[in-house]
């Protein structure tokens, strides 16, 4: 019989983990599906490894893991990913913002074929009006540069063990997890899902969390800021040509002592042109130097007894 691991990262999650375990066990087994959920505690300071541990005494479909500090959400999914062992994975949060419900019908698209099954938000579920507006900007920033609608993607998918494969074999460090499912291809399907309230907690995602989490995703999935400094490059060149004319035919007719403001208008421009360029390149370089250090995009610090020990300390993945 297939199996379906279902992979929950969990970031000071306590009060969802043992909701969320019950809630997918019963549904799961309800539907006849064999499962086995994978919790990944991220660095959490309360007691979400606690309740895994729990969990996973009480039902021993239950797994997980604890990173020795927050990597991130995408490690924890890439983690979840490399202990999961089934046949389909569906990732989803803890927080049952992600509608189980939706499973049985993800499952059946993977039986009939789907290797990879988006979950697409209908509607984004409440939110405060700051958090709209700086998702909304994320989303439409990202959306430009990924060439792909971001705005209702999310992380809720499943996907075929194959495509499983292929996204644990990449070798970037940098990962986006929410894109990548595009970019690798495959049979896709797609399931639409109301977002739920949160049960317990708060959301992770502050306004700065999520700029830097939209900067950082822009430039691991797109060149296009570097090819804006060239854009900035030719229209400075441009006016410089404009201004050159002007300021030679100032010259040849002996006027040519007025100007200050201009030249001060001009060392401002450029300069701020020059520095947000080397910014832009910069931040690229300051990305390849992650990716050529090639450090685990996560460490392993505990896992429940269910997990072969192999996993634990530093994280090493043979030929790599
Ligand atoms: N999360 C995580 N690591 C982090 C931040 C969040 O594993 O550094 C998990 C979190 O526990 C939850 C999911 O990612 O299961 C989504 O986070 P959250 O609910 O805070 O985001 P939102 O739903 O508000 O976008
Ligand atoms: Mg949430």
């Amino acid at each position: 019989m297939a199996l379906l691991s279902i992979v929950l990262p969990a970031y000071n999650e306590e009060s969802n983990i043992a909701e969320a375990a019950a809630t997918l066990s019963g549904l799961l087994s309800e539907n006849g599906i064999d499962y086995e959920l994978v919790f990944i505690s991220d660095g959490s300071k309360d007691g979400t490894f606690q309740e895994i541990l729990k969990a996973s005494e009480a039902d021993p479909h239950v797994k997980g893991a604890e990173f020795s500090r927050n990597f991130g959400k995408e490690a924890g999914i890439f983690a979840g990913l490399e202990l999961a062992t089934g046949d389909a994975v569906i990732v989803m949060d803890c927080d049952l913002q992600h509608p189980p419900e939706v499973i049985p019908r993800m499952w059946k698209l993977w039986q009939e074929g789907a290797q990879i099954v988006e979950g697409i938000k209908s509607s984004r579920g409440r939110e405060s009006l700051g958090y709209k507006l700086s998702a909304g900007l994320f989303y439409k920033i990202m959306s430009k540069l990924i060439k792909m609608d971001m705005n209702s993607s999310s992380d809720f998918k499943l996907l075929d063990r194959k495509v499983v494969q292929v996204l644990l074999e990449l070798p970037e460090r940098n990962t986006f997890f929410r894109a990548l499912s595009f970019w690798a291809g495959f049979q896709t399907e797609s399931v639409y899902y109301e977002v739920q309230e949160r049960k317990h907690g708060q959301s992770k995602w502050s306004f700065l969390s999520l700029m830097k989490y939209a900067i950082s995703n822009a430039t691991s999935f797109s060149t296009l800021p570097l090819q804006l400094v060239t854009v900035m490059g030719i229209i400075s060149i441009l006016f410089s040509v404009i201004l050159a004319v002007q300021t030679l035919v100032k010259y040849l007719m002996g006027t040519a002592v007025e100007g200050f403001t201009t030249v001060i208008l001009l060392i401002l421009i450029i300069g701020g042109f020059l520095m947000l360029s080397l910014g832009i390149i910069g931040h690229y370089i300051a990305r390849i130097y992650e990716e050529v250090k090639g450090r685990p995009r996560y460490i392993i610090n505990k896992t429940t007894d269910n997990v072969p020990k192999s996993v634990e300390g530093a994280w090493k993945r043979p030929g790599r």
